[in-house]
């Protein structure tokens, strides 16, 4: 059996008839940028994250930038960056003029840990971005903890954990702000690019939202500062908005299937990603550490099992950031190499599960295709 790394169509056709009304709608409407679906989506998106605002921007790299911007970071300023996420963490830091300082992360859960932060405070630090990576929250109070001590502004990047909660509060009430991407293969995904800022801070939502609006104040004629384009569609934000309905059971089916992996994959030679039992993740993926990974890589590709690497190069030894300066992460660059994304996606089925997991079984046991059979 081929399993996908991914399955986008069958959330899709879950719903294919409301997106055809929304499609109508806004047709009907003629409202594409901002207009009553943009409204609604920023009402119930802050809601579901337990925060007084969410805004709207054209994708979550731009939600990290803006919120960076409006926080005033830039030039001179560093913003500690767990160096195992996606380049866009660091890329968003780079882009206001600031410095990532990459930091390494925890070998079991690979995610950034309050000590990581407290040791790469400078004079210079202005902020710090925990990720939530492949969907569990980082330690937040801890973190938060630490950054109040430290006088810096803390950063969520919850692009992988839309619905996550550290001791039953959300991912992305913590911080100062959180940022969220809706690129169609997150757990809240969109039709295409899609993103937003959620706060409980009103000054920095408004400053966010200029931003993001050419710089726009509540009269659209005059530009309070300099600004740029940064929206998020009505049609996006009306997807989204029907997509919000589904996201608790499609997470829930997330979590379902990385139960059934454990399961299975006990007794097997590949370690886990540990969970705290302090989060709740949402399993944006399952990432699994195996030694030959390449080679396993390259069996489950031969059984037609689609796997992924998340991240295969940590953001430090990226050509983009790389250099004598840069430290030694040891965690990361170990885990690099041995990290390993199995399919994940909410409608993925026990057989496909059990197909992936028997796939590994045979590579690890050194039996070939036809023995088993
Ligand atoms: C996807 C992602 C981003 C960037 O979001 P885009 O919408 O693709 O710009 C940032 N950080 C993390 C951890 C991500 O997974």
């Amino acid at each position: 059996m081929s399993v996908p790394f991914a399955d986008l169509l069958s959330m899709h056709r879950e719903i294919a008839d409301e997106l055809d009304q929304i499609w109508g709608v806004v047709l009907e409407r003629s409202s594409f940028i901002g207009g009553p679906y943009l409204d609604v989506f920023e009402e119930q998106w802050a809601e579901y994250c337990e925060v007084e605002h969410a805004v709207g921007v054209a994708n979550g790299t731009d939600a990290l930038r803006l919120t960076l911007e409006a926080l005033g970071v830039g030039p001179g300023d560093e913003v500690i960056v767990p160096t195992n996420t996606f380049i866009a963490t660091a890329a968003a830091v780079a882009t206001v003029g600031a410095t990532p300082v990459f930091v390494d992360v925890d070998p079991k859960t690979l995610l950034l840990t309050p000590q990581h932060v407290a040791d790469a405070v400078t004079q210079r630090t202005a902020a710090v971005i925990p990720v939530h990576l492949y969907g569990q929250p980082v330690d937040m109070p801890a973190i938060v903890e630490v950054a109040r001590r430290a006088g810096i502004a803390v950063i969520e990047d919850a692009a992988q954990a839309h619905g996550a909660r550290w001791k039953g509060q959300r991912a992305g009430s913590f911080g100062d702000a959180a940022c969220f991407s809706f690129y169609p293969g997150k757990n809240l995904g969109a039709l295409g690019d899609g993103g937003a800022v959620v706060t409980n801070d009103a000054p920095l939502a408004e400053r966010v939202r200029q931003l993001s609006n050419h710089g726009r104040g509540p009269d659209r004629y005059l530009h309070q500062v300099v600004g740029g384009n940064s929206r998020l569609d009505g049609l996006q934000a009306g997807i989204l908005t029907l997509k919000l309905r589904r996201l608790d059971a499609w997470n829930e089916a997330r979590r379902t299937a990385a139960n059934a992996y454990r399961n299975l994959l006990s007794g097997l030679p590949v370690d886990l990603t540990e969970q705290r039992p302090e989060a709740e993740s949402v399993f944006h993926l399952f990432v699994v550490q195996a030694p030959g990974r390449d080679e396993l890589m390259n069996a489950l590709a031969a059984a037609e099992i689609g796997a992924g690497l998340h991240y295969p190069v940590p953001c430090h030894l990226q050509p983009a950031f790389a250099g004598p300066t840069q430290p030694r992460l040891p965690v990361a660059e170990d885990a690099a190499r041995r990290i390993l994304s199995l399919p994940m996606f909410p409608h993925i089925t026990e057989n496909q599960i059990e197909s992936t997991v028997n796939a590994i079984e045979r590579h690890m046991l050194g039996l070939s295709e036809a023995s088993v059979a």
